[in-house]
């Protein structure tokens, strides 16, 4: 997975090999990063992009919870991206990674005297799951961070050896994803991304309180509310994810994708009616094809754009 030539950093869109920071920076020794993901879907000279707004806001709200001296508009951070978009001129779908960073040269745990910049750079992306295919996944051994110890609603840098380790323990005992518990022992999520079951007529999503507010999960239930479907919210057990009848996975990266067994044990083989409803609002929703679309998708012209090319980039995982 290779970044495009281009990185925007500190203000500006440079040469990739120009967008470097120092090896004591305070950000490289203790992960004093937070940071967004969205995918850019590229349509000829257009390319969309899901509910930037929120993703910026999302951003700046980790800020705060940080305490980290940080701020960008929405105006600034959408020119930042145009303008890194306009200098790769990527011809098929693309994943972008915005973050906060710090490059003081610094030992002491002391963010009130770090300086933050806004770093950018992008990527070729496809599915990051074989879409033809259910996931099989396996409870982590390790446990969920806790709120109280990282907050995990800043999707910041440090909180995501947790999500590694995870996921590393997962894909090294032979299953494509991991299920992380809480401190209770609740299902609450997958390594970086959220969950939701049916079981039987009922609906169900973990709270959202102590793991990050997805932004996907969040259009799903609006999505669903909209559509009169009742979704209960409430603490998902070992035993309910094992008899449920389908498990969603719900993530930027991940998109919406089912799960086919835990821990060797069948829940859907195919698709369930649950994940090919919301997949395919989501594919009408990016189509401009649905009435969210205007309201939850933004689209950056490319300007000067020679080979179009609507492949996705290589399956990555
Ligand atoms: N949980 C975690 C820990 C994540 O890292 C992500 C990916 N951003 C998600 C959930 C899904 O969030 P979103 O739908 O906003 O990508």
């Amino acid at each position: 997975m290779s970044p495009m030539p281009f990185a925007f950093f500190k203000g500006k869109v440079v040469p990739m090999s120009e967008a470097c920071i120092s090896i004591a920076s305070h950000s490289l020794q203790y992960g004093s990063t937070c940071f967004a993901g969205l995918r850019g879907h590229v349509r000829g000279n257009v390319v969309r992009v899901f509910r930037l707004k929120d993703h910026h806001q999302r951003l700046m709200r980790a800020m705060r919870i940080m305490g980290w001296d940080f701020e960008i508009s929405l105006e600034d951070f959408k020119n930042a991206l145009q303008d890194l978009i306009q200098k790769n001129q990527p011809t098929g779908d693309f994943y972008i990674r915005p973050f906060v960073f710090s490059d003081t040269e610094m030992l002491k745990m002391d963010y009130g005297k770090l300086t933050f910049h806004l770093g950018i750079y992008m990527t070729a992306f496809g599915p990051l799951f074989d879409p033809g295919k259910g996931l099989r996944v396996k409870v982590s051994p390790w446990k969920k961070v806790a709120d109280d110890a990282i907050p995990t609603k800043a999707k910041a840098g440090g909180c995501y050896l947790n999500s590694a380790l995870a996921t590393t323990d997962a894909l090294q005992s032979g299953f494509d994803e991991a299920l992380m518990t809480n401190q209770e022992g609740h299902i609450v999520e997958a390594s970086a991304a959220n969950i939701l079951i049916r079981l039987r007529d009922r609906i169900i999503v973990p709270p959202l309180e102590g793991i990050l507010d997805g932004i996907t999960i969040r259009s799903v239930l609006e999505l669903l509310q909209d559509e009169g479907i009742k979704v209960e919210v409430q603490p998902i057990d070992r035993s309910m994810v094992l008899s449920c009848d389908e498990l969603l996975i719900t993530g930027t990266a991940a998109q919406i994708a089912h799960v086919e067994s835990v821990e060797g044990r069948l829940i859907s083989e195919k698709r369930g009616p649950l994940c090919k409803h919301l997949q395919s609002r989501m594919k009408r929703i990016l189509e401009m094809e649905d009435p969210k679309s205007s309201e939850w998708v933004t689209e950056i012209q490319i300007k000067g754009v020679k080979n179009v090319n609507h492949s996705q980039g290589k399956c990555l995982a």
